[in-house]
């Protein structure tokens, strides 16, 4: 047959790519295009090859990856693809001083880790007491607390059910990075793109590649799939912004102590590891943590130290993560693979382990993966009706139904919830749903220190600092500070090279990343942010695969007040990374304009007294739908300055509650 041009220039241009790539970190070009996803690079690699055709391969280099243009857009697209590509290598993990597992430990073998039993879209009811659309932090909860109440619950879920010892542990595709390539457990990436409207009006469809498509895992648990698990409670300043700092915050409808219960119940059901002694900002608490925290690390030790010469008080953080055998399961064995990966040891506490077990257990939950939620329908007090579209289970054919039920709960995540509210028309006669789209800004320093400072046990966190969480006079809020989580060779390489400690190619980026890569502590926290009306999703005029108009998300500009704030804990980090002993330090501070969503995505249908300026009223329910009520991150009304997924949690529990006394 014979050879045609267009397949001569792709591969005279993959070829010149992989020269490229060795020059730009030596060791990646060797992998060859299959290692590299050289197939996803294509339509740019002709511009690159014509741009280096006769050059220098060195001597472009430095020139191409700031060059503005196709060939510039190539280069920098062609160094991800290296970078990550090299250092998900295992052969490299050695040199970095990075292992999986610790010498003499394996994962347990856990027989009951199975992909829990789902029933076909066919084969569901045609009505139940309630339809939970959603299973990740927030479905789980209140799927567990109506089926034990006696309520029969379909739990339905756009991703697969899946057993997580049987996912590939692939760095290039775990949640945490962003590699260009799909992420292990998004939705197929062109199926269902987004927009994201830039403070311009300027708007770009992006797939789940793009880090500002903002994704959680779409999967039985969703985001607690592959969460980092750290489990904090509000403390009573967080429900009280407004008060406290002034209009520019909201007053949750719902005080602390309305909560503690519910943290309770969660802590003690689902599984916290943490300290015996409350922090500084605590709020009060009627139960210690059910197990305690999982040992020190190396970093541990030297970040004590400095935080004793400063005066600091410090604690291990809280973990929906066992440190010994709970809830019939294993302990964590502390693999170095934890965040943004499903838990091989079966050790981490999400819904799928958790709550959904327990809903299943009771016979009246019916899991239903592999559906979309497309739309509520006929929404009134007695009930309200979902449109689902699946797949029939022995043709792969598509598959819509409608189910009714007295009540239904949304809890898709912050960013899908509002999607559902606005395609089913609910809950926006105000123009409210959507708006307050928060998350967090992630500010804190990276320290460079003299000795190794990693000993690579998981899963990371280890040492937290709360003093900084309110009294930061004269900045607003602020937030915890810890110790990262144990970074993937991959994800140390992004980090150190956007600090600038490791040059972004050459042979002196290889080998600084050798160095640095065991001897550096990144200290961070998510900052509590002002919600603001204009961080929004909406609806696109894109389509999804199903027809389905796509979400658009409004990024906006930190305000003021936040980037003072996002400096100030900055600094605290850097100062606490030089009191242990860091010889170089370099501040992390978010970007000044962005999507606030991601994986703390909050606030798009927040709950309050008042229709005018809410979305749901203080029970979660919709104002003036009293069959529709919202259960995760969604109804907060401001975010903390801590991790969200405790509250949500707590929340839903709470909501589900008051769902299961009105039909019961
Ligand atoms: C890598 C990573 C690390 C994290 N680490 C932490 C941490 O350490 N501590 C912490 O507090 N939080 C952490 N989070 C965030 C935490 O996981 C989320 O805050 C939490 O899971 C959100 O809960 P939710 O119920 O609002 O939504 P999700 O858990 O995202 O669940 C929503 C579910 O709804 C499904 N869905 C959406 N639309 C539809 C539809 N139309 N029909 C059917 N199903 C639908 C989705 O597929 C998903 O499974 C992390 C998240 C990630 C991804
Ligand atoms: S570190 Fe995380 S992923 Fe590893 S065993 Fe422990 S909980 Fe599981």
């Amino acid at each position: 047959m014979p050879v045609r041009p267009d397949n001569v220039r792709v591969t005279t241009a993959r070829e010149t790519a992989l020269a490229f790539a060795e020059v730009l970190l030596p060791g990646s070009g060797a992998l060859g295009s299959a290692a590299l996803g050289l197939d996803r690079l294509d339509p740019l690699l002709p511009a690159l090859a014509a741009d280096l055709a006769g050059s220098r391969l060195e001597a472009a280099a430095p020139r191409l990856l700031d060059a503005p243009g196709a060939a510039g857009d190539a280069a920098r697209a062609l160094l991800e693809r290296a970078g990550s590509a090299l250092y998900a290598d295992e052969r490299t993990w050695p040199s970095l001083g990075y292992r999986v597992l610790q010498p003499g430990v394996h994962w347990p073998a856990d027989p009951a880790v199975t992909a829990l039993r789902t029933t076909a879209l066919a084969d569901v009811g045609d009505s139940y007491d309630v339809v939970v659309v959603g299973s990740g932090a927030g479905g789980g909860t209140a799927a567990h607390v109506l089926t034990s109440r006696g309520l029969h619950v379909l739990l339905v879920e756009r991703g697969p059910s899946v057993a997580p010892p049987e996912l590939p542990l692939d760095h290039q595709r775990n949640a945490r990075v962003s590699t260009g390539l799909p992420h292990q457990l998004d939705l197929p990436e062109h199926d269902n793109p987004r927009v994201v409207v830039g403070l311009d009006g300027r708007r770009r469809t992006v797939d789940s590649t793009d880090p500002e498509w903002s994704g959680n895992a779409s999967a039985v648990g969703g985001g607690t799939l592959v969460y980092g698990a750290q489990a904090w409670r509000l403390c009573p300043e967080d429900l009280a912004m407004g008060s406290r700092y002034g209009p520019r915050f909201t007053d949750w409808p719902l005080g602390y102590a309305d909560l503690e219960p519910y943290y309770e119940r969660v802590e003690q059901l689902a599984g916290v590891s943490g300290p015996a002694v409350p922090r500084t900002w605590d709020g009060p608490r009627r139960r210690g943590y059910p197990m305690p925290p999982l040992p020190d690390t190396l970093a541990t030790t030297v970040l004590r130290a400095g935080a004793d010469e400063l005066g600091l008080e410090t604690a291990p953080p809280p973990l929906l993560i066992s440190s010994r055998a709970f809830g019939g399961r294993p302990g964590c064995v502390r693999c170095g693979n934890c965040v943004g990966f499903a838990c091989h040891a079966n050790a981490k506490n999400g819904s799928a382990v958790s709550t959904i077990p327990l809903a299943l257990a009771t016979g009246r939950c019916t899991l239903l993966a592999d559906t979309v939620a497309e739309r509520v329908l006929d929404a009134g007090p007695t009930g309200a009706a979902v449109l689902l579209s699946g797949v029939r289970a022995r043709s792969g054919g598509p598959l819509r139904r409608t189910v009714r039920a007295r009540h239904v709960v949304l809890a898709a995540g912050a960013v899908e919830t509002a999607r559902l509210l606005l395609l089913s028309d609910l809950g926006n006669s105000r123009g409210q749903v959507g708006r307050h789209l928060q998350a967090h800004p992630y500010t804190g320093a990276v320290g460079v220190f003299d000795d190794v400072v990693q000993d690579g046990l998981g899963p990371g966190p280890s040492i937290s600092a709360t003093r900084y969480r309110h009294g930061n006079d004269p900045v607003a809020a602020g937030g915890i500070l810890a110790n990262e989580f144990v970074q993937t060779p991959v994800e140390a390489w992004h980090k150190l090279v956007e600090t600038g400690l490791v040059p972004r190619w050459g042979r002196t980026g290889v080998e600084a990343m050798r160095a640095l890569a065991n001897r550096t502590v990144h200290l961070a926290g998510p900052l509590q942010q002002t919600p603001l009306p204009g961080s929004r999703v909406t609806l696109a005029a894109t389509t999804d695969s199903r027809g389905l108009p796509v979400a658009a998300l409004h990024a906006t500009e930190l305000p003021s007040h936040d980037r003072a704030a996002a400096e100030h804990l900055a600094d605290r980090a850097a100062q606490w990374l030089t009191a242990s002993g860091a010889t170089t330090v370099r501040r992390t501070l978010p970007s000044r304009t962005a999507v606030w969503a991601g994986q703390h995505q909050a606030g798009t249908a927040r709950m309050g007294h008042d229709p005018a300026t809410s979305v749901t009223d203080p029970r979660g329910r919709v104002w003036g739908q009293e069959s529709v009520s919202v259960a995760d991150g969604s109804l907060h009304v401001t975010n903390g300055g801590v991790n969200p997924v405790l509250t949500i949690m707590a929340l839903a529990w709470r909501v589900a509650e008051a769902v299961a006394a009105d039909l019961t």
